[in-house]
């Protein structure tokens, strides 16, 4: 315990030092990881931070004022096993890849990419296993029906299927996957706006405690599940905080339904703090003003227990 205890601090320590200040790392029950943690590895919306067209937040995180947050995204570490999984494939995997490698530092790359939908922050990075990057050999993709075929018929996809860069290993909805003694995986059907996938949400179950990744959904009603009992279930719930609060963004914001911050913290207002603090909210667009960890809404909510998603935090399994 002590040894993967130091191993969690190493780590932290390095990943630390490669940051800046605002992603000061802290970690959640280092001593019950048994040796089975979550790693963030992005917290963006699919369009990153800072954005497209918008020259402030370049200027911004060029002067230090801002740091640039990658894209959704995590790790899943088993040090028992040497193994190391990554959720999504984000424009930003290249690097995400770099920061697993720091926990393990094993010769396979990665030991398997598990895939929510065919939205460009979640499925794109695949990119960089193809010829004219890495040209990788049989990187298990873990994809829902709809998501594979999408894969295995469309360019430039395709031809990391045909040069079996990657290996795509078939998911059905609320069926497990086993991937050690110590960890299983499951997706489960979310709505959202499906043109090219099907949209999965992950149950993350380790040796001691469950995780719940929800990065995109459209309104929590539109779900036959309940998300308050769905958290209740688990020990941590990493889900969809895109944006905080209608009028966020200069566009209609029903062409890209999510369910707002202040929408989720509504369904959660009778829960006890213990509850709320399961919450870890991920998948923030560059307009979100809780992606500024001193901004008052976001203060507030953390006094009731609400987290809020920090790139290199462990969350131990
Ligand atoms: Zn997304
Ligand atoms: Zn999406």
């Amino acid at each position: 315990m002590n040894l993967r205890f130091s191993i969690i601090a190493v780590s932290l320590f390095i990943f630390g030092c490669s940051q800046s200040s605002k992603t000061s790392q802290k970690t959640v029950d280092p001593q019950e990881t048994d040796g089975v943690y979550i790693k963030v590895l992005g917290i963006a919306q699919d369009g990153g931070m800072p954005h497209i067209n918008n020259s402030k937040e370049f200027e911004a995180v060029s002067q230090g004022k801002l740091i640039q947050e990658r894209v959704v995204s995590l790790g899943l570490i088993d040090t028992d096993a040497q193994k190391k999984y990554l959720f999504e494939a984000t424009p930003d995997l290249p690097e995400q890849l770099y920061f697993l490698h720091q926990e393990i530092a094993s010769n396979t790359i990665v030991d398997g990419v598990f895939l929510t939908h065919a939205h460009i922050g979640h499925y794109t990075g695949l990119m960089h296993f193809g010829r004219e990057a890495m040209g990788s050999k049989a990187i298990p993709v873990y994809a829902m029906p709809r998501m594979k075929t999408f894969l295995e018929t469309n360019g430039p996809w395709s031809q990391l299927v045909d040069l079996e860069n990657i290996n795509i290993r078939p998911m059905q909805a609320d069926s497990i996957i086993t991937l050690s003694r110590k960890l299983k995986i499951t997706p489960f059907l979310v709505p959202h706006r499906d043109e090219f996938s099907e949209t999965v949400g992950y149950r993350i179950e380790g040796p001691e405690k469950i995780a719940l990744l929800i990065p995109d959904i459209d309104k929590w009603f539109k779900w036959e599940r309940s998300i308050v009992a769905e958290v209740k279930n688990v020990d941590y719930a990493f889900i969809d905080a895109t944006f905080f609060s209608e009028g966020e963004i200069p566009r209609p914001m029903s062409e890209v339904p999510h369910p707002f911050i202040d929408e989720t913290t509504a369904l959660f207002k009778n829960e006890t703090s213990a509850v709320k603090s399961k919450v870890i909210f991920i998948h923030f667009n560059h307009s979100n003003p809780a992606l500024n960890e001193q901004h008052p809404k976001r203060l507030a909510l953390e006094k009731e227990g609400y987290r809020f998603a920090r790139q290199g935090e462990m969350y131990g399994l």
